[in-house]
């Protein structure tokens, strides 16, 4: 095969996001906005890399009730209640728990403990416990990488776990010696940023002018000797301004139900009138966004079986965020907010048309299987 395929990831890439690179990446002309997925980036990567909904793979958010009987991965960890506040939810002393827990546990999937109050990890999981680049599948749907690795093609995934310039200097090694079939790039770099700052900061500015550079000069590694370059940069979700910061916490000292607080969702799980009275306070406390219930959920393809990421979920309208959350304080811009918000949808862009039928997260692996020669997941064997 001589043409080579190459996907670039941009976290935090929806349509707004590509608009404000201007002229940078006018070498993907072709654009639109796709569906995006319920959740946050472990939800999305998981289905741009199988083209499956949550309901399929099972991923949806970082943290997860844990299933009855299983190995209680973080259960441990509920003894940082015992050390003082400052220091247990320093970011840096966080970091390094994740890090010694990830070793210890031969965990190679994304590991972070963010703010997660000691004692609820007693119930909690992780369920991303692979590299989900090298994995065969996720929650047992293939992916496309390892699909390709299957079917013999040559595969370079740039490593997500290098700090961002490291990975770009792997990108530019690797590709300066090989011409891969499959070349999957990973830029976090931009999600951060915007979180930290909103859209329009200076720092985003830096960001996208870095982040088109090295994309640009994959690209004509690829191109070099003449080869026939197929270019999809996508991303996961968008980015909206934080206009509401809402202390979650007067509401959630009254709950009976059980609830993790995630920036943009409180996730409960309890029994029937547990969640009806969840739902009651969150309706006296005029809380602004929707209650989504289990066919709700149906709805939005993210019911998954067990309800590891809540039985019922309460989703803030876009802009509006919960500060302090179990995953994060205050910031300017976020993502994860319900199907409908501007935010929710990706942005894709290509060197070659787009197909017409190209319209959700889920379509993308589909049209890198399509491109790479591969049956399609889900077609006739
Ligand atoms: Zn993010």
């Amino acid at each position: 095969m001589a043409r080579r395929v190459l996907i670039a990831f941009v976290d935090a890439l929806g349509s707004e996001q590509l608009e404000r690179f201007g002229g940078a990446l006018s070498f993907v002309p072709h654009r639109r906005a796709l569906t995006g997925v319920l959740g946050y980036s472990s939800g999305a990567l998981a289905t741009v890399l199988t083209g499956a909904h949550a309901s399929e793979h099972g991923r949806m958010c970082l943290f997860a009730q844990r299933r009855e009987g299983d190995d209680g991965l973080l259960k441990p960890l509920k003894w940082l209640g015992l050390l003082p506040r400052v220091l247990h939810e320093r970011g840096a002393f966080r970091r390094k728990v994740a890090q010694a827990l990830a070793s210890a546990r031969g965990l190679t999937g994304y590991v972070a403990l963010h703010r997660v109050p000691p004692k609820d990890f007693e119930w909690l999981d992780l369920p991303e416990r692979e590299d989900l680049f090298a994995a065969k599948d996720i929650g047992g749907v293939p992916t496309f990488l390892s699909q390709a690795r299957e079917a013999g093609l040559s595969v370079y995934a740039s490593p997500w776990q290098l700090p961002e310039a490291e990975r770009w200097r792997h990108v530019h090694e690797t590709l300066a010696r090989s011409q891969p079939e499959l070349t999957f790039l990973y830029a976090a770099e931009m999600d951060g940023v915007l979180h930290a700052e909103g859209n329009d900061g200076q720092a985003a500015q830096a960001v996208r002018g870095r982040i088109a550079g090295e994309l640009d000069r994959a690209r004509e590694a690829l191109l070099r000797g003449g080869h026939e370059v197929l270019t999809i940069v996508v991303g996961d979700h968008g980015m909206a301004e934080v206009s509401r910061t809402i202390d979650p916490r007067e509401l959630t000292s009254k709950l009976d139900a059980r609830v993790f607080v995630d920036s943009t969702m409180l996730r409960f799980w309890g029994t029937h009138a547990q969640l009806g009275r969840a739902r009651l306070l969150a309706e006296r406390a005029k809380l602004p966004g929707r209650w989504l219930d289990t066919s709700a959920l149906r709805e939005r393809n993210a019911a998954i079986e067990g309800a590891p990421y809540g039985s019922a979920l309460f989703v803030l309208d876009e802009g509006v965020i919960f500060a302090p959350s179990f995953v994060g304080g205050r910031a300017r811009g976020m993502h994860g907010y319900d199907l409908d918000a501007r935010s929710a949808r990706a942005a894709i862009a290509s060197d070659a048309p787009l197909p017409e039928d190209l319209r959700a997260l889920t379509d993308l692996a589909p049209l890198v299987s399509r491109a790479l020669g591969l049956a399609a997941r889900g077609a006739a064997a």
